[in-house]
């Protein structure tokens, strides 16, 4: 079997259009304040891509680029200065942060009004998704829903294996596939047998962190495989954390890497500015229910 290829470029593309869509309709301008400090290479190529996502969907976008040696108050009152300004719907702080203020993270973070926090990072956000209140959900773990749904894959019934426990990635996919009444198994670091578990997976999302560590023989047959991880094995080469070309003869569906996930995440960026600004608009922030607000 060669699986077919979900490819980011395609899903990200009608993500973005659905954003556009949805703001037109709103009336307003989506604004995004992206919060930099440091100057951490890889940051700055993310920074960027999320800028010029905002140009490319006519969003107002700010950048504030701040020094490594900010302190913790500075940042702080950045933040506080961002939240007050009515043309920015949506904050986010671009982790991680420099060393001195790693200690800091989780403050500066929850330092964002819940209703700006387009990463969906903030206590707030992380508990109205698992009472099945959610309306910013983290965007990779988003994203790839989004896909899954554009490509027609259900989700209802099937057992959906999570292989990672992030509070980025793994948690929030694994409340969203359960919202989509999938099965849910979340496997980790300490997970016992893990090859038989993930053989088991009618959904399989890898976010480790560990080049090809999913091989062909720890995929079902058929089986749809969402490959979160970007991992550097050579200069200019970025791996994923599922062996592509052997899985890809194995699986019914695969995301590719890069070319994959990495683009829906912006792209769910987007959406959730959108989703801010509206509900900032309609001035009811802590009301919208995903369709999964009670579960049986
Ligand atoms: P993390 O380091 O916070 O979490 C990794 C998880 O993998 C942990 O929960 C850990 O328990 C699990 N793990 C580690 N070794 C394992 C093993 N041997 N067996 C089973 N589980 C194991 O990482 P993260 O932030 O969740 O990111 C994971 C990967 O996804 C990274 O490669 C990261 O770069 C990538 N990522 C991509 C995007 C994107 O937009 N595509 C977004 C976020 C993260």
């Amino acid at each position: 079997m060669t699986a077919r290829i979900l490819s980011g470029r395609e899903y990200a593309a009608k993500i973005k259009e659905a954003a556009k869509r949805e703001a037109d309709l709103l009336g307003l301008r989506p604004g995004l304040a992206v919060v930099m400090v440091g100057d951490n290479p890889a940051s700055a190529v993310y920074v960027r891509n999320k800028n010029k996502s905002c140009e490319e969907l006519g969003f107002h976008s700010v950048m504030e680029t701040l020094s490594a040696n900010t302190s913790k108050e500075r940042l702080l009152a950045v933040i506080d200065r961002l939240n007050a300004d009515a043309s920015i719907h949506g904050i986010l702080v671009q982790l991680p942060l420099p060393a001195e203020l790693s200690d800091a993270e989780q403050e500066v973070l929850n330092r964002i009004s819940p209703d700006k926090d387009v990463d969906g990072f903030h206590p707030v956000n992380v508990g109205r998704l698992s009472t099945g209140q959610g309306s910013l959900a983290p965007c990779t773990p988003a994203g790839c829903i989004k896909m899954l749904e554009y490509a027609d894959i259900p989700m209802d019934g099937k057992h959906a294996v999570i292989i990672g426990r992030s509070n980025i990635v793994g948690k929030p996919m694994a409340q969203l596939l359960l919202a989509k009444n999938a099965t849910v198994t979340i496997c980790h670091s300490h997970t016992k047998d893990l090859a038989k578990i993930v053989r088991e997976a009618d959904i399989l999302v890898a976010a480790i962190g560990k080049p090809r560590f999913v091989t062909a023989d720890m995929v079902k047959p058929g089986a749809t495989v969402i490959d979160v991880g970007i991992n550097r094995v050579e200069p200019k080469k970025l791996v994923g954390d599922v062996d592509f070309e052997a899985v890809s003869e194995v699986a019914g569906a695969i995301t590719p890497v890069p070319g994959g996930v990495g683009l829906l995440t912006v792209a769910m960026l987007m959406q959730n500015v959108v989703t801010a600004a509206k509900m900032q608009l309609q001035g009811n922030c802590n009301i919208e229910k995903t369709d999964k607000g009670k579960m049986a």
